[in-house]
């Protein structure tokens, strides 16, 4: 291939059928061709691959683009060939390849006509690559994804630190292009740093995604609240993050029974899996996912409007990128995210074991989560400042929760000051933890340490609340009167505009921060089980359920616990249901029991409800999962299929004694099952009809009763059995 003396306008044109270059592009392409070296930090989807992609092409001999992921390398190389006339124009290496591809990939390249060589980090270090590097001509070096550099960036991947030498043996004056859609201004200088680039000219794009709502919630029955705020966005895109598997598996499912098509998304699951659900996303086939961070690297659906965070992610980095993904096409995004200080205490234990560095990095990056997450302030002018960028407006207007509700304001011109003067006067050299416990008072071991108790103004804020001073330095640090070391990341300066303020001070309005204190965030585990478990119920409510049920069963004819169990009078008086449909999500009632014993239940509890202004939980909406598991609809279909018990049970792991107690519960729920060709083989028509007889008069369901009662006669899993051909016949 011949090199091209031509515009980048017309490149553009030529190569990508584009008309007009995005944001910075043209700029960052001309640098690049002029031979120097860039660094260019744009959020995701702005375009960034097309800043090395052309240029690649117009440029003689081959560009080596440095890429985190073979999965992204792939992606990007099959759209680069969808442009050119030719699949040799691009390549890559790696660990993927078979020997004999390496060197198709190798002849390409030096007979010209390869254009751009994607390599994994790992690939570059090895001597082989190096030593055939040297010998081709290479155009320029581009290292995608440059956060990877970083130790304070979100995902730092060793590897990465090791390029610089590396391009150095392949070729001196060669450019460098790099680039990354989050920097902070830390990770910034260690990535210029690290590449020997610090004369690089750097192209910055504005953070400000100015169509993205951003909202955080405190941690309280965070499914319920999950659940009703995507039954309000229907048949709309969205991605909910989660920490765990383990939580991905159990909030896709309980989405699932609540009849909003989701899809779990995580690493434990086989690539085929993955694959599957991430297409099904796309083709829009599902509406959400529900993914840990292993989902969203290189997707690319423009419509996603809302990404919700179940738990606050590890870094205001990693909440930056994960949001980015919602709105990209400039329409409506809704970034929410609920947060626990409990969640960051457990993000913290992750970090027990690592490195002393690490742990230290780790620490610090939760700080800055927690400060936004608590922050009162303008949420988007917060996190532009965290990256660097100050946005000019007072605030957003509405398109955050703080600016839509804003809080309290006081004037707080003496604690600013107060918290100046407390900079200066342990000059300089201190972190905000250090500097509170000052104006609080507080004799920790480093203010004895540094006899900082003696300090004029020590205790001069006790008045107020730690939570209070944490505010005031965080709206000081975004107002720019101080700002935090870069370097050691968290020691505060007061700047010049701080002396200023000093010297004649001004009004400053602090903004009350929100308190998420008293918040849990396990809450969700309890809408999966607590069902009938444990919670304080309405025993007044439960007395006039069991006098009914008394009633009905005798105008049915049939024992009490054949109409309900008490675990499903408990739920009931926990959750009030007041018509038939919320009868279904209690415990142990299915849509047969309702259907058949319901109505006069639901009347009692809404007289009930009513005469005593009860406030009803309001989500009956929410149904948990135990009712309805796969397992369960797996073994009413295999008794339909009269399987024998062993079967059933082999088939997901479960013994006979497992599987009778999953058809009990089945039948309880108000579920017919058939198993008399199972009770066929162990008993006879009499001795059926005598138990059968016996449950009829019961007092009680019990077994063990029914076990003395026949002295031993029938075992415990004939009783059992038949109990289950009982309730199904009388009661469902
Ligand atoms: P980033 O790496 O910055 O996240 P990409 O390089 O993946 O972004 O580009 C995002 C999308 O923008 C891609 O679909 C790409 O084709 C498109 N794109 C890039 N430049 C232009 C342009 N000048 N005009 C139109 N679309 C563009
Ligand atoms: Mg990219
Ligand atoms: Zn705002």
């Amino acid at each position: 291939m011949e090199t091209i003396e031509i515009s980048p306008k017309s490149a553009l044109q030529k190569f990508f059928g584009f008309s007009k270059f995005k944001g910075h592009q043209e700029a960052i392409i001309k640098n690049l061709l002029a031979g120097n070296h860039s660094f260019v930090i744009m959020p995701t989807g702005g375009g960034k691959s097309l800043c090395y992609q052309l240029p690649a092409l117009m440029m003689e001999g081959t560009a080596v683009v440095v890429s985190p992921l073979i999965a992204l390398m792939k992606n990007q190389v099959d759209s680069i060939r969808t442009f050119g006339s030719d699949d040799s124009v691009a390549h890559f290496l790696n660990s993927s390849l078979s020997k004999a591809e390496i060197l198709k990939v190798k002849k390409n390249i030096m007979e010209g006509r390869t254009k751009l060589l994607y390599v994994a980090p790992e690939s570059l270090t090895k001597q082989e690559n190096i030593d055939f590097l040297t010998t081709i001509k290479v155009s320029f070096f581009a290292i995608d994804e440059a956060h990877c550099i970083s130790e304070w960036g979100h995902d730092f991947r060793p590897e990465y630190r090791k390029l610089r030498p590396m391009i150095d043996r392949v070729g001196e004056n060669v450019p460098i292009i790099a680039l990354t859609a989050t920097a902070t201004p830390k990770v910034q200088l260690d990535i210029q740093k690290n590449l020997g680039m610090q004369d690089a000219t750097l192209f910055k794009a504005s953070f400000n995604r100015d169509n993205l709502f951003y909202e955080v919630r405190p941690k309280r029955d965070v499914v319920k609240e999950i659940v009703r705020f995507i039954k309000t966005k229907q048949g709309k895109s969205g991605i909910v993050y989660c920490l765990s598997r383990k939580k991905v598996e159990e909030l896709a499912e309980v989405l699932r029974v609540n009849g909003i098509k989701a899809l779990p998304y995580h690493a434990g699951l086989d690539a085929s899996t993955r694959a599957k659900h991430q297409d099904m996303f796309l083709m829009e086939d599902a509406d959400v996912i529900v993914a840990t961070i292993a989902f969203g690297m290189g997707i690319d659906k423009p419509d996603v409007r809302y990404v919700i965070h179940h738990d606050i992610p590890k870094s205001l980095e990693s909440y930056y990128q994960e949001t980015g993904r919602g709105g990209r096409d400039g329409g409506e995004g809704h970034c929410l995210a609920f947060y626990s200080y409990k969640d960051v205490e457990k993000l913290e234990k992750f970090l027990n074991g690592k490195h002393v560095s690490e742990i230290e990095i780790g620490k610090q990056l939760l700080h800055e989560i927690v400060s936004f997450a608590e922050t009162s302030m303008c949420r988007r002018k917060y996190l532009l400042h965290y990256f660097g960028e100050g946005f000019k407006e007072e605030d957003c207007g509405k398109m955050c929760d703080n600016c839509r509700n804003p809080r309290e304001k006081t004037e707080g011109k003496d604690e600013v000051a107060l918290l100046l003067e407390a900079i200066l006067e342990t000059k300089e050299k201190h972190k905000p933890s250090h500097i509170v416990s000052i104006l609080l008072g507080e004799l920790t071991s480093d203010v004895r340490t540094y006899k900082h108790n003696k300090l004029e103004v020590f205790g001069k804020g006790s008045e107020s609340t730690d939570r209070f001073w944490n505010a005031v330095v965080r709206q000081t640090l975004v107002a720019g009167l101080i700002r935090k070391d870069i370097e050691t990341y968290g020691v505060l300066f007061v700047t010049d505009k701080g002396r200023e303020f000093l010297e004649n001070p001004t009004s400053f309005m602090v903004l009350r921060e929100h308190d998420y204190e008293g918040d849990n965030s396990d809450d969700d585990e309890d809408i999966i089980t607590s069902k009938g478990g444990g919670v304080g119920f309405d025993e007044q409510l439960f007395q006039m359920l069991k006098d009914l049920r008394k009633t009905i069963a005798k105008q049915k004819n049939v024992p009490p616990f054949v109409v309900f169990q008490d675990p499903s009078l408990e739920d009931m008086a926990v959750q009030y249901p007041i018509n038939i449909k919320e009868l279904n999500n209690i415990t142990g009632v299915g849509p047969g029991k309702a259907e058949r014993f319901g109505q006069p239940f639901v009347d009692l509890i809404s007289r009930y409800v009513e005469e005593n202004n009860i406030e009803r939980p309001d989500d009956l909406v929410i149904r948990s999962v135990a009712n309805k598991s796969a397992a369960k609809v797996q073994i009413i279909q295999n008794i339909d299929r009269r399987l024998p018990l062993e079967a059933i049970g082999k088939a997901q792991g479960k013994n006979v004694d497992e599987v009778i107690t999953e058809l009990e519960t089945i039948v309880s729920s108000g579920t017919r099952v058939n198993i008399n060709y199972v009770i066929e083989d162990l008993l006879d028509e009499d001795n059926q009809e005598e138990i059968f007889d016996y449950f009829m008069g019961a007092d009680s369901d019990s077994i063990v009763d029914a076990y003395k009662e026949f002295d031993g006669a029938y075992s415990e899993e004939e009783l059992r059995l038949m109990r289950i051909k009982f309730m199904s016949e009388i009661a469902n």
